[in-house]
């Protein structure tokens, strides 16, 4: 494929500019048309309690159904999304999700089942939830999962839990959790919010865990370390058994973040390296649609002896029939209504049974695969501050660009004038201006070619014409906001 810019996507084309309801309606248009009735016209102020009616609405639009119809679908089309477009934002794993997992998920047996249905009634839903037990069980070299958690975030605060009630059970209060200062940051928050203090482990100059810190801070207080495995500049904790060890030794036990296990499925089993508790991401790795707030599932793996402290109900196989066991008295609870996002967990399942053992592992190896190709095309152009091996997605940042006084922002803008959705900047925090891509296994060879050439020709622009970058972007059609205050002081009404 040419690569110039009739060839970029999204810069061409029809791209429409919207007006408001208000700015397009045109009073006396209606958007639909009824034949007459014999029923006579009656005022719903005569039918109604005074209270339920309501009084004039000044400037409401008054629109056809096709200007309605344009008008949302347009703005759909403003959306960036992953069925559109490249999205290489690092630590997100924003892969393509496959619509057969959205047929399954809309499947009437399963979207229409209630929750309140009862067990012998829900032997299908229940049957899948605990089939997928297995399948993340057997991924993650874990011993039991439980699905309830409804986001990665919120299986941290669940594991964290669990082994604050494991290590509570022993009659040992601990004050303490170990992490990285690579750590995504809610890690702290959720040790926090389990009433943890968190201490910073330093990175070493390879960007892994300091061993000889690690060693230093690791004591008898200490709960346990949250890790993840590979970190977030997509490294590989190669000292992993000797972590685990350190931490066991001394009556800690090992949480690792999984959000990055799309670097490891069918290769390497979590479980096998020592640690106690594992969170999934199935909107990440097992492919549900996410990024725009939508629900997503943050399963919790854990090893036999912490089995009893899981969420109730546990999803259990009793000789053949599919139960929800309530009777864990150790449980720390429920931690969602009903049995965490559902059709998540079908996304999930149908994923995992498309792509079968080998098909799991080969979309890891074509994850890490791809983010190397563009670590190695762009090692040149971008500077690399840890140059070391790394897995599914790369760290640059603007070390070279800012010889040019061009920052990192300003790559970032510049990239959604070639069509492209920047990827994650400014993490993780023990990254100067860091620029974090991960292509994910779902790219073709011609797209990664194109969002490298879009790289390299923003390089050039930074050495030959710096001064264009402040602009950028200037093909959308809203430039640079400013981005605190259009948080704080949004503009949500309609003002005449
Ligand atoms: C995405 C992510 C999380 C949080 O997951 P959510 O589902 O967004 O709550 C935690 N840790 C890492 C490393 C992540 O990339």
């Amino acid at each position: 494929m040419a690569q110039n810019s009739a060839h970029r996507p999204g810069v061409k084309g029809l791209i429409f500019d919207e007006p408001t309801l208000f700015d397009l309606g045109s009073s006396g248009r209606k958007a639909y048309s009824l034949p007459s009735t014999p029923i006579p016209d009656a005022d719903p102020e005569t039918l109604l309690p005074a209270d339920e009616v309501r009084g004039p609405v000044e400037h409401l639009p008054e629109l056809t159904e096709l200007d309605v119809v344009r008008h949302f679908t347009r703005l759909s089309q403003w959306n960036f999304s992953i069925d559109g477009n490249f999205y290489p934002l690092g630590s997100c794993t924003m892969k393509y999700n496959p619509k057969l997992n959205e047929d399954m998920a809309r499947l009437p047996g399963l979207s229409q089942h209630h929750p309140y249905a009862p067990e012998a009634l829900s032997q299908g839903s229940l049957q899948l939830m605990f089939e997928l037990q297995e399948y993340l069980k057997e991924i993650s070299g874990m011993d039991a999962v439980s699905l309830q958690p409804a986001a990665g975030a919120h299986g941290e605060m669940t594991g964290m839990l669990v082994i604050k009630a494991c290590l509570e059970s022993r009659g040992e209060k601990r004050s303490k959790v170990l992490m990285p200062d690579s750590a995504h940051g809610t890690n702290p928050a959720s040790s926090a919010l389990c009433g943890y203090d968190t201490v910073q482990i330093p990175s070493d100059a390879e960007g892994l865990i300091d061993m000889a810190k690690l060693k230093a801070l690791m004591d008898e207080d200490t709960a346990a370390i949250m890790l993840t495995n590979p970190n977030t500049l997509g490294m590989f904790e190669k000292n992993i058994l000797e972590i685990t060890e350190i931490v066991h030794s001394k009556g800690g036990l090992v949480y690792c973040d999984g959000a990055n296990l799309n670097a490891l499925t069918g290769v390497c089993k979590v479980g096998d390296t020592g640690v106690d508790v594992l969170h999934f991401n199935l909107h990440k790795t097992f492919s549900t649609p996410h990024g725009g707030g939508g629900p997503g599932a943050g399963p919790v793996g854990v090893k036999d002896f912490l089995k009893p402290f899981l969420p109730v109900p546990h999803i259990e196989n009793k000789k053949g029939t599919y139960i929800c066991n309530y009777d864990h008295p150790k449980s720390i609870g429920k931690v969602r209504t009903f049995y965490g996002n559902f059709g998540v967990l079908v996304r999930a399942y149908t994923y995992i049974r498309t792509l079968g053992p080998d098909g799991i592992r080969e979309a890891c190896e074509s994850a890490v695969l791809n983010a190397n190709y563009i670590k190695a095309r762009l090692k040149d152009d971008y500077h690399l501050p840890f140059p070391g091996p790394s897995l599914h997605e790369c760290v640059f940042n603007d070390k070279e660009q800012l010889k040019h006084n061009v920052k990192t922002l300003d790559i970032a803008k510049m990239l959604i004038d070639h069509g492209f959705h920047p990827p994650t900047v400014y993490f993780p925090l023990i990254v100067k201006g860091a620029l974090m891509v991960e292509p994910t296994e779902s790219e073709s060879k011609e797209t990664l070619d194109q969002f490298i050439h879009a790289m390299k020709t923003i390089a050039k622009e930074a050495e030959q014409n710096p001064k264009s970058f402040p602009d950028a972007p200037i093909l959308t059609k809203v430039s640079r906001p400013d981005e605190a205050r259009a948080a704080r002081q949004p503009v949500l009404r309609w003002k005449k």
